[in-house]
């Protein structure tokens, strides 16, 4: 992350500069080289989803709406939890609308956390879980996930808890890994968190972005884990939306309360008209979600090919729109300076994955490319990505 530019910016966020997906979306627009970096679609989701906002913002649907949300989008996050995941919510208190998933992590935190508290992650780790971690006052205790496998640690994760935990932030499927926890896994967390006493917030915005058949278990699912978790989601990616900013935090109500508390402070309500547009868009057909996620896993084969064919070593994601690759396959160590090169040597722009990384030598060799581009985007950059291969680099 690039230092701060003045010298005002409180001690809480020493160090937090602007956000690497600002700096590369920066750096594509300066060179003009296809944006690989920054994790949004460059297609836009369902035409029916954008005139349910439009037929919403013609309807009146202008002004602030409910402070919990629209009770049809809550109702429709409910039935997405009981349809997707076997998840029982009354939209009427267990069902908190959001501004994106961002703010629902940054209200979790900045509610449930006290000064000195300390939150368990795994690195590398979505840079507004340090800010947030920072700015609620806690400490961040991280476990990292390390390639190629990022395989979870169990000694680590034993470690990484201390008499100050209060709560485990899990990101399942990992960005910007594309790892999906198993539930083996997934139970060892949740033993944790029991045995602890700890709470759980999860960030499942990638939720239907699982490959190969895999399934994707909200840790809420697990035994003890629902009066102990805040699950948190958004409909950015599901409905390549992502600036429309819609997303909800589910879980017991009490908790829930204790982060309507935070949201109502940070941006009171979010945008009404989409509120509508996503309860349309949450009850489409099985079907929408099943092409959706096969589409994403196309593209995934498409890129990872062409980060191969470039000479690349891919680490192939499970999940996610993101495709790690170590470029020390290619004579290459820093991932940083090469990707501040790479508009230069190949017109693409990647990001850095140690950015994401406390542990620096575990993140430096490895770049994170998007694959959640048209499929002649993603061909035009593997031809040139090509060049490095050909270069003898
Ligand atoms: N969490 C993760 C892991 C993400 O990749 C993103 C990026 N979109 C977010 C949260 C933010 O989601 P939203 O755009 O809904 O705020
Ligand atoms: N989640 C997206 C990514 O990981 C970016 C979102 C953002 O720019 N904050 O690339």
């Amino acid at each position: 992350m690039a230092a701060p530019a003045r010298g005002h910016l409180t001690g809480r966020l020493a160090g937090f500069g602007t956000t690497i997906f600002a700096e590369m979306s920066a750096l594509a627009a300066r060179t003009g080289a296809i944006n690989l970096g920054q994790g949004f679609p460059d297609s836009d989701g369902p035409a029916e989803v954008i005139e349910a906002a439009v037929e919403a913002m013609r309807g009146g649907h202008n002004q602030y709406p409910p402070g919990p949300g629209i009770p049809a989008l809550r109702a429709a996050i409910a039935a997405h939890q009981r349809r997707f995941h076997g998840i029982e919510l009354d939209p009427d208190g267990e069902v908190l609308v959001t501004t994106g998933a961002t703010e629902a992590i940054a209200a979790a935190l900045l509610a449930l956390c006290e000064a000195g508290d300390e939150v368990v992650t795994f690195e590398p780790y979505y840079d507004s879980y340090a800010a947030c971690i920072a700015l609620a006052g806690a400490r961040r205790r991280v476990v990292t996930l390390r390639p190629p496998d990022y395989g979870l640690d169990p000694d680590a994760l034993a470690a990484a808890f201390s008499p100050r935990t209060r709560l485990v932030l899990l990101n399942s499927p990992h960005n910007p890994t594309g790892k999906v926890f198993d539930r083996a896994e997934l139970e060892l967390v949740a033993r944790h968190c029991r045995e602890r006493d700890v709470l759980a917030v999860t960030d499942e915005v990638y939720e239907h972005l699982v490959f190969d058949g895999r399934e994707h278990v909200p840790l809420a699912t697990l035994p003890g884990m629902g009066e102990r978790t805040v699950t948190i989601s958004s409909a950015g990616k599901t409905f390549s939306l992502t600036g429309w900013k819609i997303g909800w935090a589910c879980g017991p109500r009490e908790l829930v309360a204790a982060v309507q508390t935070a949201k109502q402070f940070l941006t009171f309500v979010s945008g009404a008209p989409f509120q509508h547009a996503i309860a349309h868009a949450l009850a489409l057909p099985d079907a929408y979600f099943q092409s959706f996620r096969a589409g994403l896993q196309a593209k995934r084969d498409r890129l990872c090919a062409g980060l191969e064919a470039a000479g690349l070593e891919v680490l192939r994601p499970a999940g996610t729109y993101f495709v790690n690759a170590d470029i020390r396959a290619i004579g290459e160590h820093d991932g940083h300076a090469f990707c501040l090169a790479l508009p230069q040597r190949a017109g693409v722009v990647a990001v850095p994955t140690v950015v994401f990384y406390d542990a620096e030598d575990v993140g430096r060799p490895l770049v994170r490319f998007a694959f959640c581009k048209r499929d002649d985007v993603i061909d035009e950059a593997a031809a040139r990505l090509a060049r490095l291969a050909s270069a003898g680099a």
